[in-house]
């Protein structure tokens, strides 16, 4: 023990950031409560997964790829980008494949951003951002939010000489909030051109209709655009997201990949899913009509909520400081329904639900009902 104590303070201090770096908080897993509780029946709505699970087609796609697990992936990933090329009407050139788009954001930092370097973000917004520029010993410049979405006139205000990166997220996790393509565009026409702005775009797939990105690629080459499968394509196991921006800033972040970044079950999924567009289409179908249940659901409550254009709520469950986010949360646990906390997001006021399917959205809304009769 005493041996092994003498060892670790041996150990060179961590790079500059990391020792600031609060781990990011995922979702409870199911399998967890379960064995806490000893509960058969739990319903996750905690992680912003698809209730649906993923296509058909993607997991055929997946059975077929288990014959050849003893050899490496296709590092270029030719397949998936063929076919984002179809779908998106973009150059093979312009993509980057991630593991995960968390992969991707991780990367853009590491690719373009120093410690002597600022990034740009905003309060409340997605956790990574603040977490993959701490990782690199840069340092974040978090500009308060307007009414819990990016105020996008004070983050191009925020920017800085030092400044390297901008990270958007469109919709936003964990507050849903979204803006204009005409807000969007004063904000590209503000910031200078040697900023790299990083639009995530998660949940794009939801509500498609609002804000098309792709015709902005061409108007600014300092823009890049983040999607991820995880979420509308229901493969979050599988890790597969990718990126889209100009050839000399694909080109760039590629030199930091690592070569087999994505595995060959993901690139196989990946490809499959969007092929899918009826997939796609039943996701949306009920996600807008899960929202609709939820946002009925806590008007009945009495509970205000953010309108949120993803698949997910933030609801404010707090009327005074008895009953915070935290402890909803932890009431909703005992009774088999994860949802998740995000005081860590500064709001403690507040709880995000994922939308999930009818019935799991009505459980969630009869045991939100029983705990806040308990502590009203
Ligand atoms: C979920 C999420 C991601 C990352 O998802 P991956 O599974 O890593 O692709 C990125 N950005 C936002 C805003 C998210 O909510």
């Amino acid at each position: 023990m005493s041996s092994e104590n003498t060892a670790s303070s041996q150990i060179q201090p961590a790079n500059q950031g990391i020792a600031n770096i609060a781990p990011y908080q995922t979702g409870k897993p199911i399998d967890e409560l379960k064995r806490e509780l000893g509960l058969d029946n739990i319903v996750k709505l905690a992680s912003n997964e698809n209730p649906l699970g993923c296509s058909p087609l993607a997991t055929q796609a997946v059975r077929d790829e288990l014959a050849d697990v003893g050899r490496y992936p296709d590092g270029s990933g030719f397949k998936l980008k063929e076919k984002i090329v179809e779908v998106f009407d973009v150059e093979m050139s312009q993509i980057t494949l991630g593991n995960g788009s968390n992969d991707i954001l991780e990367l853009v930092a590491r690719t373009f951003v120093s410690s002597e370097d600022t990034v740009v973000y905003s309060q409340h917004a997605f956790a990574v951002y603040a977490l993959a520029t701490q990782a690199v010993g840069a340092t974040g410049i978090e500009v308060p939010a307007k009414d819990f979405g990016h105020d996008l006139a004070a983050m191009a205000q925020a920017v800085r000489d030092d400044t390297r990166v901008v990270f958007l997220a469109n919709p936003n996790n964990p507050t849903g909030t979204w803006f204009s393509e005409t807000d969007f565009t004063a904000f590209m026409n503000t910031v200078p051109s040697r900023v790299l702005v990083v639009l995530d775009e998660a949940y794009v797939e939801y509500f498609p209709e609002y804000f098309n990105s792709l015709k902005f690629l061409e108007k600014y080459p300092n823009l890049l655009i983040s999607r991820t499968f995880s979420k509308a394509y229901g493969l979050a196991s599988l890790r597969v997201g990718f990126a889209l921006a100009s050839s000399e800033i694909t080109d760039l972040i590629n030199r930091v990949r690592q070569p087999f970044n994505v595995n060959s079950f993901a690139l196989a999924a990946a490809t499959a899913a969007l092929g899918d567009q009826d997939f796609l289409h039943q996701t949306r179908t009920l996600n807008h009509a899960g929202m609709s249940q939820l946002e009925a659901g806590c008007a009945a409550l009495g509970l205000s909520w953010i309108p949120s254009r993803a698949n997910f709520l933030s609801i404010c469950v707090s009327t005074d400081v008895e009953r915070q986010g935290t402890k909803v949360f932890n009431d909703l646990l005992k009774l088999g329904v994860i949802v998740r906390p995000i005081a860590g997001y500064g709001m403690p006021d507040y709880i995000r639900v994922s939308i999930g399917t009818f019935t799991e959205n009505k459980r969630f809304l009869e045991a939100l009902s029983q705990v806040l009769q308990a502590t009203e």
